[in-house]
């Protein structure tokens, strides 16, 4: 009755639920070490950008502490895209690789579409491939992109019913958006997509049960904009210089907009590391299909 009055969300922990998920995975490693089966992930990165470097490393290291076997691959800025292309193409033919990721952005001169639709969709684990993102579009088995997986298992985390529920995704990229807004269809959610061309777009988010923000904009949702008792997402990483200190900020002002809202994400430590945990699961999932194994018990019902 008082949460009516005085509305403080509850935090949906994302760096918890990251360690669960990992724990899970760690022990569907270990059932598939008794088969004497490693999963291993491939990380390719091109060129020196400090933050996907980050990111790369953080990958590499997270699949070693759950029994992941990392493969790392750091190509300079100048690669030519055949060479990308070749070593994808022996990655492919590795049998000790489960999963292959390639850190986007690509720089300008390689063509991006086709690296990613040269790596053998049993082996994308980013769920990006063509094959693959065609499958969810379709509701058919394949692999689910991280990002919006880690947000589906955040909201899950929270035991609501999401049947019904007004979803307004904000940002429609091939990464974020657009299969986030497949996946919560999928769980019968309404859905309503907003992007920079949207007219009315306050209007729009105001009217959402689920708000799910992926724009790249620092602080760009504010509490006005929120529906009382309405859940958040926020998926925004953005690197801002606040009194002369580097500070992650996300799409949503997190400050305000926990007084409206019922549950909300941090930044840092929501999406981020559940799109990290799932990335290993996603390896983990590959790495069971690619042997014809069944799905380790540990990633069944997650959540
Ligand atoms: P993107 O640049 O590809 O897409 C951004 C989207 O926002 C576009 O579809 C665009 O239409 C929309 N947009 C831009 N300006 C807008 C405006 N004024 N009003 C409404 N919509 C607008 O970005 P992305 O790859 O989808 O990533 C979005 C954010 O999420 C970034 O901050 C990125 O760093 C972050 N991200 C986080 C994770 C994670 O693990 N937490 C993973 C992927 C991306």
């Amino acid at each position: 009755m008082l949460k009516n009055l005085i509305m403080t969300a509850e935090i949906i922990d994302g760096k918890f639920l990251a360690h669960k998920v990992k724990e899970k995975v760690s022990k569907a490693v270990s059932t598939l070490s008794k088969e004497n089966i490693v999963p291993g992930l491939a990380t390719i990165i091109v060129g020196t950008d400090a933050a996907s470097s980050i990111y790369v490393k953080n990958k590499g290291k997270s699949a070693n502490e759950v029994g992941i076997k990392s493969f790392q691959y750091a190509l300079p800025e100048d690669i030519v895209e055949e060479d990308l292309l070749e070593l994808i193409e022996k990655l492919n033919q590795n049998n000790d690789v489960d999963g292959i990721l390639v850190q986007l952005p690509l720089p300008k001169h390689i063509n991006s579409d086709l690296v990613i639709d040269s790596i053998d969709p049993s082996k994308d684990v980013d769920g990006f491939n063509i094959l693959n993102a065609g499958s969810l579009f379709i509701g058919r088995d394949g692999v689910i992109p991280c990002t919006p997986l880690g947000c589906l298992l955040m909201l899950r985390s929270i035991n609501i019913d999401l049947k019904g529920k007004h979803a307004v995704i904000i940002g429609r990229s091939n990464i974020v958006g657009k299969p986030m807004a497949q996946l919560l269809l999928r769980e019968d959610c309404t859905i309503t997509t907003v992007h920079s061309k949207t007219k009315n777009i306050v209007k729009i988010v105001k009217d959402a049960d689920i708000i799910i923000a992926a724009v790249g904009i620092p602080n760009f949702v504010n509490s006005s904009w929120i529906k009382k008792g309405a859940i958040a997402i926020d998926v925004g990483i953005n690197r801002l210089k606040i009194d002369g200190k580097n500070k992650l900020v996300g799409d949503i002002k997190f400050e305000e907009a926990k007084e409206v809202t019922s549950y909300i994400t941090p930044v840092p430590g929501g999406v981020g590391p559940m799109t990290i945990a799932c990335l290993l699961m996603n390896t983990v999932l590959q790495c069971v299909k690619r042997n014809n194994m069944d799905q380790p018990s540990s990633l069944r019902n997650l959540f």
